[in-house]
């Protein structure tokens, strides 16, 4: 038997418990894994709460990411005792995910686990830390370099955002923090490395087509209006990753940008990454990552107060990111 949450549809809605399971339930799969640490991110949020449509299949165990130990293995790059980390691939969402102390998955999802991190600092990193780091590789990837000028990150104290302000900033860029909670939290994004911080609300009205130039590059979490201010101003040849709905999934804007300014959108889907790519992305996160500075953004939970976290993350009572101690 194991611990795990469990998400189980009752007529329209979704119910998550805490429950014991046996062993026999686990998914098929070519590797099984020892959760030691996970983490809670927006998605499993909307899946533990049934907010949003990430659960595809009931019963669910919940839960996108994971840092742990290989149990037994069938597949030729795994061996019993290796340290491995699992960002995606559908898990917590059409395969039973990682909120539980034991998992059962292809060995094709999982990569090593980066010698800068042990489990819980991966965890703290976790998908929206990855994320931001995809987010960041676009941004260079497209020539946006510190001497382009200010990059602006959306969703700023969010999980993902909180670790583009770091990455970015120990880059050497001069990063512009948005964020609804200035007041709250200013402080804590400057310590992570913002030199401006600007309120939401300057991002949320409906905008002109074309404003002032301003950004050289952009991290966006948010969606919606806030993204169709962000390519208002961005630069000319100015690019924004695009990785969030936070805000909202519509995109209420023109081709101005696009086509007057060369503005340049690039989306960002850290689920179903080649392989090579995600390792990139955590060679990259080892060499950039502050732990310590990370730690700081960091809050740690058992696997029992996951569902409360849930519903505190999705109300915007939650900063930085959430690591759940799942044993
Ligand atoms: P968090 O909840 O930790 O952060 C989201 C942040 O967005 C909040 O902290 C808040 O920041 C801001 N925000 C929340 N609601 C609104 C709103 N209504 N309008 C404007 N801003 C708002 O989530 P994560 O960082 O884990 O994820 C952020 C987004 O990125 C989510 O939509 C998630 O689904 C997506 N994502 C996508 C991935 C991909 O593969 N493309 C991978 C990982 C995440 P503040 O209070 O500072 O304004």
């Amino acid at each position: 038997m194991f611990r795990a949450l469990l998400a189980e549809k009752i007529g329209d809605s979704t119910r998550t418990t805490l429950q014991e399971i046996d062993e026999a339930r686990l998914p098929d799969g070519d590797v099984a894994v020892e959760v030691l640490y996970s983490t809670l991110n927006y998605k499993d949020a909307l899946a533990i709460t049934g907010d949003g449509p990430v659960v595809r299949s009931f019963p669910m165990v919940p839960g996108i990411d994971l840092a742990g130990r290989v149990m037994e293995s069938r597949h030729p790059d795994w061996q019993p005792g290796d340290a491995v980390v699992l960002n995606g691939w559908g898990v917590g969402e059409t395969h039973w995910g990682a909120l539980a102390e034991k998992a059962r998955l292809d060995g094709n999802w999982l990569i090593r686990l980066p010698a800068a991190f042990d489990a819980r600092s991966a965890m703290a990193i976790g998908t929206a830390g990855y994320t931001a780091m995809l987010s960041v590789i676009a941004l260079e990837r497209q020539g946006v370099a510190p001497d382009r000028g200010e990059v602006l990150v959306t969703g700023a104290t969010g999980g993902v955002g909180s670790v583009a302000v770091m990455l970015l900033a120990r880059l050497g860029y001069s990063v512009a923090a948005v964020t609804g909670r200035s007041a709250e939290h200013g402080d804590y994004l400057r310590r992570l490395g913002a030199a401006t911080v600007l309120d939401r609300q300057d991002f949320s009205e409906a905008g002109k087509p074309l404003g002032k130039e301003r950004w050289a590059g952009a991290v966006d979490s948010v969606g919606g209006r806030t993204l169709a201010n962000v390519c208002a101003t961005l630069k000319r040849g100015g690019t924004v990753a695009a990785c969030g709905l936070a805000g909202g999934m519509d995109l209420p804007a023109s081709v101005a940008p696009f086509i007057l300014r060369g503005v340049r959108l690039i989306g960002i889907d850290s689920v179903y990454r080649p392989r090579n790519e995600r390792e990139e992305a955590w060679t990259r996160l080892g060499e950039l990552v502050d732990v310590s500075l990370l730690e700081s953004a960091t809050s740690e939970i058992g696997l029992e107060s996951a569902i409360d976290a849930a519903r505190g993350l999705l109300d915007g009572r939650s900063k930085g990111r959430i690591v759940v101690d799942v044993r």
